[in-house]
């Protein structure tokens, strides 16, 4: 017999309903969130508003209008742009067929996405260069540690249609002072230029060549890396990598007459506004459209995930993706290892400024119009059953860390006693029902 049928036999019709409730409880815990999926609940939740409420004005502050794209798209979308030969694609992507059998993906960065959707509305949005910034979601099949899931969050700011390095300094100033804003320090901003299409090509032909003869100590992915892309295996984490890496040719080393002076502009223009950074000449990007500027933002504090932020000039990727030449910067930062960075904020958590404790059904429909006139004004405010005993409310807001609680009963009411108590202090007050909001309007939330 299936178990449901044993739990439905009800003693009373109460009783009956909440077996149903409790079996139906147990089953469902069993479910849990994929690996690599995270939950986010209270506690945790309010400080992430809080970051979404700053990138909202620090960015709008620096001119940049939030954009939201789809989190599924066209496989090519990706593949296009990131790179056939890149991690991402070759063994990250969540990528399934649509019920029309064409390949879509789950978003694995917001670049791709925001200049699909630049040229999709292209005459919305005559005025270069464009201003975006976005929020969200993206997904890359990865090995879920700390730092590293499959579903994570970016913020991210793209400039498109100036090639000039005034861009490059204003996303990277607004990077720095969004940084500092949140309160985060030690953070090292690390520059580097990757060239361009003029120089990147012999520049590949000299990491070839300096790589030629330690091939069989490169890892099997640097040995890949070697014929398609060897700029990545700059980037390779392993140690025996790292340590033939130490003494290759530098890009920046390679750059021609343009990129260099580029490179330059955006050096000084950094040393102009005071911003400090590191130039670290091995510095690459993992995403194959990246040109000229790339930069991360780094830290000591973060284990082995030590980028919060990453980004650079992709000035050959609208055209890729089939639009007119337009040079373009961008970045993006990891929500979750920025949260993971910030000091504890306990206060977030607990802005409860009223609960309302009522003794009885009466009190209870007196009250809750008076509840519902304050978070029609925003104010925070919470109600207690009218069934429960007052020890039981007054522990249920304490639970809920209420700066006052408002006591009443049919006696408080009919005499026009009602109590506010102030829970740190402890102090009680008696106040008139007649005038009850306005009293709470001047008393608590002035
Ligand atoms: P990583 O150094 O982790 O490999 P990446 O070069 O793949 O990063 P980007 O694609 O440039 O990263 O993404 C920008 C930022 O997004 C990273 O600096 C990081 O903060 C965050 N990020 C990237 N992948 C993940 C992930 N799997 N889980 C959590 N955050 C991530
Ligand atoms: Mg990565």
């Amino acid at each position: 017999m299936h178990p449901l049928f044993i739990c439905l036999i009800p003693l009373t019709s109460k009783g009956g309903l909440s077996i149903v409730f409790n079996f139906a409880w147990v089953n469902m815990s069993k479910i849990k969130a994929l690996k690599g999926f995270k939950d986010l609940i209270p506690g945790e939740s309010e400080h992430w508003e809080v970051v979404a409420d700053m990138v909202r004005d620090t960015f709008k502050a620096f001119g940049f209008s939030p954009i939201r794209t789809p989190i599924l798209e066209r496989t090519t979308l990706f593949t296009r742009s990131i790179g056939e030969t890149t991690d991402i694609v070759e063994k990250e992507m969540y990528t399934f067929d649509d019920w029309d059998k064409k390949p879509v993906t789950l978003r694995p960065e917001g670049t791709a996405s925001v200049v699909r959707a630049f040229l999709e509305h292209r005459h919305l949005m005559p005025l270069l260069p464009v201003k975006l910034y976005y929020q969200g979601p993206m997904f890359r099949h990865e090995r879920p540690q700390a730092g590293r899931l499959r579903q994570f969050h970016q913020v991210g700011a793209e400039i498109l249609g100036d090639i000039d390095p005034k861009q490059d300094i204003e996303l990277l100033s607004l990077l720095t002072h969004f940084f500092d804003r949140i309160g985060l320090q030690d953070l090292t901003l690390e520059i580097n230029s990757l060239g361009c299409t003029v120089c990147r090509p012999p520049y590949r032909k000299a990491l070839q060549q300096y790589f030629k003869t330690s091939l069989e100590n490169l890892c099997k992915d640097c040995n890949r890396r070697f014929h398609h892309n060897p700029l990545r295996i700059l980037d390779c984490k392993k140690e025996t990598c790292k340590t033939i890496t130490k003494n290759a040719p530098s890009s920046s080393a390679h750059l021609c007459e343009a990129c260099e002076l580029h490179f330059k502009s955006v050096r000084q223009g950094l040393d102009d506004l005071k911003i400090p950074y590191q130039h670290t000449k091995h510095l690459v990007r993992g995403l194959d459209y990246y040109t000229k500027t790339a930069f991360e933002m780094t830290t000591q504090n973060l284990g082995a995930q030590n980028a919060v932020a990453a980004g650079g000039r992709y000035d050959g990727l609208v055209e890729a993706l089939g639009g007119p030449s337009t040079p373009a910067i961008g970045f993006a930062l990891g929500m979750e290892r920025l949260m993971q960075l910030l000091p504890e904020q306990p206060h977030l958590a607990s802005n409860l400024k009223l609960f309302i404790a009522p003794l009885g059904e009466n009190a209870y429909q007196k009250l809750f119009p008076i509840l519902y006139a304050l978070r029609k004004k925003n104010c925070r405010s919470e109600i207690g059953h009218p069934g429960a005993a007052l020890k039981k409310q007054m522990k249920t807001a304490d639970r809920l860390q209420a700066e006052y609680v408002l006591i009443a009963g049919d006696q408080e009411l009919s005499a026009q006693k009602l109590v506010l108590r102030n829970m740190s202090t402890k102090k009680q007050t008696e106040i008139g029902f007649s005038n009850l909001l306005d009293t709470l309007f001047s008393e608590i939330f002035k």
